[in-house]
Formats: structure tokens, sequence, C-alpha cells
């Protein structure tokens, strides 16, 4: 699919201040945010190329670039997002960006560019899905989740280095991070501004590199944490737990984890937001002559009384017994559906008592004719 102009993306024009430019994608990524567009595509697809368009446009080296070349330019392409994977800004890059832009922290203050000198590599996101019961969203649940990341080498405390030596000035950018790159096209000299290729953008590297991590600072390590989910969750919402991804080569800062919350398919019941709905099967009798039957709710069973006279279909609330408000109050109720269920084959004895309540008074169908309007108009008065 063809990218759309970043510029209108964010409907700005070309000669937008950066400031302008802040403006409209916090007014655009509030408005296509996926907490207040749940399950629309739609929305989460504007949202990532809104988070995308942003991520160029602000920032002078990036925006200059498009300037020029737009989606396309020379030399294989810029990465709005930090890590890998080429040019696709995916809806994790997307949340980091809007909560580091928008939630928390002025980020705008603390920009990266313009005279820079070096800077940590932040470690990549990591992403998993939790499976939750009903139950346990009912209440909020602590779970405890094996996570496989990189964290900070032990034997160097991620410095890289080995004991008793330290990073030494990168060689090629002589400590700056970046290598100025200058090409000469048709339309005039060009200067590209690139992370260095030898350091990443470090500034430093290491001459004498640690053991156990190669120089790397981090090493592969299972580790277990503890997520705190609040009740009222539901699936495709996710919790950024920050700095919890992988660490950062030489005590670069940390990436997010990212917690998706996947809802298991419960036994007896179906959520319809904070509602909770139940099936109830039901015998002809119980229906004419009214029951008190035991149901199953999300905190254990409880009593339902059925009135005589109940139509198949109806629905029965039982107040407080679904699901909380996630951020709020209350809770939703538990619907019970009356179900009838008919039995598929009768024994002779079933059939003549069956027989006999055909032929009885109460058991008459009363059509829905014209007396039968009059009857509802007299019965409301009018
Ligand atoms: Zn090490
Ligand atoms: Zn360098």
């Amino acid at each position: 699919m063809a990218k759309r102009d970043y510029y209108d993306v964010l409907g700005v024009d070309r000669g937008a201040t950066q400031d302008d430019i802040k403006k409209a994608y916090r007014k655009l990524a509030m408005q296509y945010h996926p907490d207040r567009n749940k399950g629309d595509a739609g929305a989460e697809e504007k949202f990532k190329e809104v988070g995308e368009a942003y991520a160029v446009l602000s920032d002078q080296d990036k925006r200059a670039q498009y300037d020029r070349f737009g989606h396309s330019p020379a030399g294989g392409g810029f990465r709005p997002g930090q890590q890998g994977g080429g040019f696709e800004f995916d809806l994790s890059d997307a949340l980091r960006q809007f909560m580091e832009g928008g939630m928390f922290g002025d980020f705008f203050g603390q920009q990266r560019g313009g005279g820079r000198s070096s800077t940590r590599v932040r470690g990549n996101d990591l992403q998993l899905k939790l499976s939750l019961t009903l139950e346990e969203i009912s209440e909020g649940v602590r779970k405890t989740i094996r996570v496989k990341r990189l964290r900070p080498c032990e034997t160097c405390h991620g410095s890289g280095s080995a004991a008793g030596s330290t990073p030494t000035e990168c060689p090629t950018c002589r400590g700056q991070g970046q290598v100025r790159q200058v090409s000469r096209t048709i339309l005039g000299q060009f200067v590209n501004i690139q992370t260095c290729p030898q350091c990443h953008g470090e500034g430093k590297i290491v001459a004498n590199p640690c053991k156990s991590c190669n120089g790397e600072g981090r090493t592969r390590v299972e580790d277990t944490i503890h997520v705190d989910i609040p009740a009222g969750v539901s699936s495709g919402q996710y919790l950024t737990l920050r700095g919890e991804g992988h660490s950062g080569p030489r005590n670069g800062p940390a990436g997010d984890l990212i917690v998706l919350i996947d809802e298991k398919e419960h036994e007896y019941f179906e959520r319809d937001g904070d509602n909770i709905i139940y099936k109830l099967s039901v015998s002809i009798p119980q229906l004419l002559l009214g029951d008190s039957v035991e149901v199953p709710t999300l905190s254990g069973k409880a009593q339902l009384k059925l009135e005589s006279g109940l139509s198949p279909g109806k629905i029965l609330r039982m107040r407080g017994k679904g699901l909380p408000a996630l951020n709020g109050y209350g809770r939703g109720d538990q619907l019970v559906e009356i179900d009838l269920q008919v039995p598929k084959k009768l024994s002779s004895t079933e059939k003549s008592m069956i027989e006999k309540l055909r032929e009885s008074e109460n058991f008459k169908v009363q059509a829905n004719d014209k007396g039968f309007f009059e009857r509802v108009r007299e019965a409301f008065g009018s």
C-alpha cells in the first residue's frame, strides 16, 4: 500500500514549525488511540500512520531527508522506529512514542538532535501475550511470568569492558556518535548525518572486551517477573512495563515489556462489555411452576429464583454479578438467558399427559388478533 504524504497525514503544511507538528500529532494521536477506539482496526492504522509521520517529521535529520527524497530515499531509507525491521512502524512503536510524547514527561523538551555528542542505544521492546480467565479478570490478578531477555552482564556490570579497562573514544566518529556523509548530486551537495557505523551512536568502543558478554555489556537471562493485572481488562488491551524489555548494550536504557491481554474462553459465560451472559436451560415444568435454581457466577454458585410463567428467551438480571468497570466504579451484571429445553422424545405416559394439557383452558393459544390490541389499549387506558 502506498504511504500517504507525512504532512498530509498530520494535516500540516511543509513549512510547519516543530510546534505545529507536535500539536497536530497530539491531537490526532489522542483521537485515534486504540484505548478510545476499541476493536476499530481503521483507527489503529491511523494511529500507527500518525505515529510514523510524527517520528519522521519531529526529527530534524529525518525530516530534511524526507523533504528531499520522500518515502524512498536514496541509500536504503531511514527507520522511524528505533529498531530493525526496516520501514515499518508497528503498534508498539506507535504506543511507546505516544507514551513518551504525550503522557509521561515532556519528551519534546529533551529530544535528541542538534548538538548531541553520543547516545546510548536503547534495548528492544519485548511483547508477550498473557491469557487470563474471566475469574482472574473479575478480581484482578498478580501473574508470574517467565521472560527471556538481555540484561546487564554481571561480570562487567554492563560496561562491556574487561576488569580494569575502560571504553575508548570511537575513532570513526571521534566520540560524536554520528558521521557526516557528503554526497554530490545533480541538485547540489547533500549532507547526510548518520549514526556512526562503528560505535552505533555510543561514541565509545570497547578495546578490551569482557569475556562473559564479548563486550556487549548484556547477557541472555531468564527472569521471573510479577505483573499486576487490574480488574476489568479485556482482550486487545495491553500493559506497558517500562524498562522490563531487553537492556540496551553497555548500560543503554532498557526497552519496555508490552503485555497483551488475551481473554480465555469460558466454559459457561460469554462476555458483553462488563456484563456476563449465561444461558440457563430450564424444563417446561420449571417455566410453568417456577423454581429456585443454582447458577454459576464468577464468584461461585448463587441461587436464582425463577418466577412461574417465565417465557423462553427472557433475560433475568443478577445485579452486580458481572465484571468491574476498568478504572471506574461499579460492576456489570450477569444476564441469565432462559433457554427452554424441549424433550426430544416422549414416553407414551408423558404423551397422554401433554395431550390432556392441550385441551385444558389455559393452554389454548390466544391469537394476536384485533381483540388482542383492544385488550392492550384497555390495559394501558388509552
Ligand atoms: Zn560483560
Ligand atoms: Zn563512532
